[in-house]
């Protein structure tokens, strides 16, 4: 068990900084997430804490040891890749086993390690087999259960689950977040999958282009996120962005898109300075789940829409809706909209929930409100 502490991490690749000033401090025990997409950094940083590759400047420590420019060995983590890594003329046995061969333990505690593990991972019936004889969900199994048998004070996870089918990933999310809990081992997992992060992690780093965006708990991450591209970044369907500017209309603050005006909560509007970026652009953002729709325009569901197409989900459905040139995604109930039309081109009317409404700041990206 550690805590990693990293400070200033740094990692260039001729002039191009494939990781820039990462600065994390994950606690004892705590599952931890790097999600982004494809090329941020991610495993660049997670090959810098297994010591796989070395830093162009910053520091690294595992247990209050500065491990920076430690080789692999010495560091005590175990890992698992996203193509497994095992070896394929080794039995299932003989690749959980090799860890501990490494470090010259007995024969009969090998045994005893290997087939414990192979219980918590349910693998026990492939032991003799050597991995082409295994489906993609044992592969993983396998793999997994390699990293658990040594005693390692860190887990580092790259993408495991990248091979795995939608239902087998949906399985597994619960497992390795079950079996996380239950090992206790501090653990940092790499993922481009949102989902996946915001089910199983204790906290999340997001990255894009080598920085750190922000480092938070998953409802935090959903509900306060740091930037646009953060909040577009996680929940299915993603944020609504629509661009606007702040007026002043029948005494009230909206944001004024080129077809309609989104009111504000005035108190939050004033409280957030927003009297003093009046006139200026911003960019909107409203999450589907909180856009509520109607048969007929009223009081409240001002903005009239069309139909652009219908998408049931199951237990919901989820309306893309045309508001001029702007189309906005809205998620309901199905119960919620069963006596609503389906009928692409047909009208509706919608209503932004002014408590959930965020502003960005079109020039830096960052959160305004
Ligand atoms: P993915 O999800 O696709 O694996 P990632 O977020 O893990 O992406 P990294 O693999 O860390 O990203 O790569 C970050 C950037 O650094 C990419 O632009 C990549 O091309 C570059 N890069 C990684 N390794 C090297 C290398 N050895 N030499 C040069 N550039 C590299």
């Amino acid at each position: 068990m550690a805590d990693i502490e990293i400070n200033s991490l740094m990692k260039q690749f001729g002039t191009f900084k494939a990781v820039d000033d990462v600065n994390i401090t994950v606690n004892d025990g705590e599952f931890v997430f790097l999600l982004g997409p494809s090329g941020c950094g991610k495993t660049t940083t997670l090959r810098m804490i297994a010591g796989l590759e070395m830093p162009s400047s910053g520091r690294i420590a595992i247990d209050g040891r500065n491990v920076t420019f430690l080789r692999p060995r010495y560091r005590n983590v175990g890992m698992v890749f996203q193509d497994y890594g095992l070896y394929r003329h080794l039995t299932v046995f003989g690749n959980i086993a090799y860890p501990l061969e490494v470090r010259r333990l007995g024969r009969a505690e090998i045994a005893s390690k290997v087939e414990a593990v192979a219980r918590t991972m349910q693998i026990t019936e492939v032991l003799q087999r050597k991995p082409d004889q295994l489906s993609a969900g044992q592969l993983q199994r396998v793999a997994i259960a390699r990293m658990l048998v040594r005693d390692a004070d860190v887990f580092l996870m790259d993408e495991p689950m990248s091979h795995l089918d939608a239902q087998l990933r949906g399985q597994m999310r619960a497992e390795l977040r079950h079996i996380q809990k239950t090992v206790g081992v501090t653990t940092i997992f790499v993922t481009h999958d949102q989902l996946e992060a915001m089910t199983m992690a204790d906290r999340i780093i997001v990255m894009k282009d080598g920085e750190m965006l922000q480092f938070a708990t998953p409802r935090e991450i959903f509900e306060r996120p740091a930037t646009e591209f953060v909040a577009t970044f996680v929940g299915e369907p993603q944020m609504n962005i629509l661009d606007a500017r702040l007026i002043r209309l029948e005494g009230r603050i909206v944001a004024m898109t080129e077809h309609f005006a989104v009111p504000l909560d005035t108190d939050w509007a004033e409280s957030n300075g927003l009297v003093a970026r009046l006139e200026t652009p911003v960019r909107v953002g409203i999450r589907p789940e909180h856009i509520a729709i109607r048969e007929k325009p009223d009081a409240d569901h001002r903005i009239v829409a069309e139909l652009y197409s219908f998408e049931p989900t199951g237990a919901e459905n989820l309306y893309v809706l045309q508001c001029g040139s702007v189309m906005v995604t809205t998620r309901s109930s199905t119960t919620e909209t069963a006596h609503l039309s389906k009928q692409e081109g047909s009208s509706l009317a919608v209503r932004f929930d002014p408590n959930w409404i965020y502003l960005f700041d079109p020039a830096t990206g960052r959160t305004i409100a």
